[in-house]
Parts: structure tokens; sequence; C-alpha cells
């Protein structure tokens, strides 16, 4: 008989089972799911560099695109591929991470796709940088230049600011120099 009232008394209470919904609030220094934003990735490669367990990789196709790989199952949730992304592109949130985080795929494998643009200048496929990670001192032809170009412009802004225009040799002028990123 106690055993039967036993029964029924944990019958008429609700669930004891936790859901996601049940999570207590975490602090918000809580490293959870992490979030990439292709937007703002470079494809510098200092998040894989960082990660140890080397849970972040990259594919490509040559002159196509880039492909930034994260697999959850090799995350130690140490925060340093977040701490050292110089233009911010992953952060790593309160959410729930893994299987229970289903909104990007099974929350396991997250992929971004970066399509490589022409350079502006030489027409080189390039990782186009974000918006963000260019200063005002470039025109809005410069941001579509390719790593070498962008060396070359710099450096020829470099000697305009010290050497005047007209004793510049005719070797110096920006539309001869720099050709073929020489
Ligand atoms: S996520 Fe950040 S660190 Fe990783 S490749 Fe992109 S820009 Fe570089
Ligand atoms: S949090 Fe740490 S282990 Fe996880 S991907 Fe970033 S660097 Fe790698």
């Amino acid at each position: 008989m106690a055993m039967l009232k036993t029964v029924l008394a944990n019958l008429l209470q609700p669930s004891r089972t936790r859901a996601p919904a049940d999570m207590p609030p975490v602090p918000q220094t809580y490293r959870g799911a992490l979030v990439h934003d292709a937007g703002r990735c470079t494809a510098c490669g200092t998040c894989a560099f960082v990660c140890a367990p080397k849970a972040i990789s990259f594919t490509q196709v040559p002159g196509i695109s880039v492909s930034w790989h994260f697999f959850i199952g090799q995350c130690s949730f140490c925060g340093l591929c977040e701490q050292n992304c110089p233009t911010h592109a992953i952060s790593l949130e309160t959410a729930v991470p893994g299987v229970m985080n289903n909104a990007a795929g099974d929350g396991l494998r997250l992929e971004s796709i970066i399509a490589l643009k022409p350079c502006t200048r030489c027409g080189a496929a390039h990782v186009p940088l974000p918006e963000s990670a260019m200063g005002s001192q470039w025109s809005e032809e410069e941001k579509g230049y390719c790593p070498e170009c962008r060396r070359w412009a710099a450096s020829a802004k470099l000697r305009s600011a010290f050497i005047p225009a007209e004793t510049a040799t005719p070797a110096a002028s920006p539309a001869l120099e720099g050709a073929g990123h020489d």
C-alpha cells in the first residue's frame, strides 16, 4: 500500500527531466556555442594556428573560394580563436553548444565559404578585406586591391610623402611601377 502511494505521488509530480530551456543563467564570460561571421573573416589562418586541438581547418577551391571549417568534437572552448581573431569574426556565445544547438546544421560542424574577388588593379583572385578592417586612407578602388597591390599602394603613398613629385624619376611613377607585383 505504501508503495502504491509513492508511485501515485510520483505520477502526480511534474516532470523532473531537465530540458535545454531549464539551463540556469550563465555568466557573460561563459564560453558556449562558437559563431563565425564569414563577412568579417579574411581567411588569415590565425584561429587555426592558435587552436591546439585542431578544431579549425581550411579548404579551398583555387581561384574561387576559401572555406573555414569548425568541428566541435575537437574544441576545448579555450577561447583563443576568439581572442586572437584580428577582425572579430569569431565569438563564443552564451548559448548551449553542440548537438543541442541545431540552429546551424547539426550543431557539431560549422562551415563558412568565403568567395574570392578579383583585385581591382591586377585582377588576382584574393580574399576581400571586410570594410571594418580598412582604414580611411584607402580609396574605394584601393579597397578592392589584393594584398600585393595594397603593399605596392602603401609604399607608393609613403614614398610620395617623402619625395616631392618634381624630383621623382619616371620609374617611380605609380602608373608604371608595381605592375606584376615586382
Ligand atoms: S576567423 Fe578570424 S582568425 Fe580565423 S581566419 Fe578568419 S579572420 Fe583569421
Ligand atoms: S575555442 Fe579553443 S579549441 Fe575551440 S576552436 Fe577556438 S581555439 Fe580551438
